[in-house]
């Protein structure tokens, strides 16, 4: 089979034990351990809100959606964001009738404060900043951009899962921070994620909106036995957001594990850097600031001739991946093509290492073997 780039790891017999409750209480949808796992990620991260949903994605389009409405944003006005992201992070900003504008990344892979303050108009809203890997990158500044401009600040934290920055879980100062649990995040379930706004307000509307736009709560509240469970209002075109009780029991029981589970993916880092950094500048390692203590979703290295590093790591049995193409090569955001060129740079460079629960430090030696001789052969 290889040493595959990801390889979630579950804990099983837990797992089946919390989705076995849900079974034999005969509740499997929504509340029950949706709100559970709710109260546990506000615990964990320190954020105020959280509304389980099913997929990240989905989160991120709520979070621009609802900016949108509440702060009468136009249709045409624009959201800076980054072209080395997952397409999930972009697609939020046309969705909603707005124009995403791409800023160039740094050398921690994020985006770059410079580029971000460049390319803020008249028109500019808000900044999306995408933790790749669970590095904060210049997150600390951007967000101080973002406050002197009076611009929102979306954190899309689908890798940050268990990411610290000076200590603590980041976020509190964003306007709201979206996590993935999609099947081979940091903290694995199926498919899942968690939208965490600042604002009360919107995370009550988030909760309606993912839920069709159906508001049981005026019918609920006035009444106090069941008879009127039927009725309810309708005040949005909602979608079917949010997450289920089966899903939310893989999930409380992966988040008692994620801080040890990240302290594996950092241990699996260190080795990683021990063995490559000095073989800078053919194999360039991922600047991640001091002040961050990364999940580790990702270890990327930047390469010559990538593709030919690629099939030969394949043809050793090794299976890297490739995060990200630069979005601005496709079709649907070619129009700022060329106006990021480090991003341009890092897309034909970047290279994922295996990274997961079952990799031992044999793994890693060995991957490094394959890579410096690979590396080292195609320079000659
Ligand atoms: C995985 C991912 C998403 C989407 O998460 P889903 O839960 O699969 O919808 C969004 N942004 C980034 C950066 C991701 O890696």
């Amino acid at each position: 089979m290889g040493i595959q780039l990801f390889s979630p790891k579950f804990e099983v017999e837990e797992c089946l034990e919390e989705i076995r409750e849900c079974l034999e209480a005969g509740w499997t949808g929504l509340g029950f351990k949706t709100v559970q796992f709710e109260e546990q990620w506000k615990k964990y991260t320190g954020l105020p809100y959280a509304y389980f949903l099913n997929s990240a994605t989905i989160g991120l389009n709520l979070a621009v959606e609802i900016l949108k409405e509440e702060y009468n944003w136009e249709d045409g006005d624009e959201i800076i964001t980054t072209p080395i992201t997952f397409v999930s992070t972009n697609h939020a900003i046309p969705r909603a009738g707005l124009k995403a504008v791409f800023a160039d990344i740094d050398d921690t892979m994020c985006l770059d404060p410079g580029s971000v303050e460049e390319r803020i108009t008249d028109k500019t809203r808000a900044v999306i900043f995408v933790g790749i890997g669970g590095n904060t990158g210049h997150y600390t500044e951007v967000a101080k951009i973002c406050k002197k401009h009076n611009i929102k600040l979306i954190l899309d934290a689908a890798h940050m899962a268990g990411t610290r920055l000076d200590g603590t879980i980041p976020g509190k100062e964003a306007d709201v921070v979206v996590y993935s649990f999609q099947a081979v995040k940091n903290l694995p379930t199926a498919d899942s994620g968690m939208i965490c706004f600042k604002n009360g307000r919107f995370d009550e509307i988030a909760r309606k909106k993912g839920w069709l736009g159906i508001n049981k709560d005026t019918y609920t509240r006035t009444t106090n036995s069941g008879n009127y469970k039927w009725k309810y209002d309708v005040e949005y075109i909602g979608e079917k957001a949010h997450g289920n009780s089966v899903i939310a029991s893989i999930a409380i029981v992966q988040l008692k594990y994620l801080d040890r589970d990240n302290a594996y993916r950092a241990r699996l880092a260190s080795w990683y850097r021990e063995r490559l950094e000095q073989y800078a500048p053919e194999i360039k390692l991922v600047h991640v600031p001091d002040a961050c203590s990364s999940s580790n979703h990702l270890f990327q290295v930047l390469v010559d001739n990538r593709d030919e590093v690629l099939q030969a790591l394949n043809a050793a049995d090794i299976f890297p991946g490739v995060h990200y193409v630069d979005n601005t090569v496709y079709k649907m955001y070619a129009y700022a093509k060329g106006t990021c060129p480090h991003a341009e740079y890092v897309s034909e460079h970047i290279l994922s290492l295996p990274m997961h629960m079952r990799l031992t430090f044999d793994d890693v030696q060995y991957i490094c073997d394959e890579l410096v001789k690979i590396v080292h052969d195609q320079s000659k």
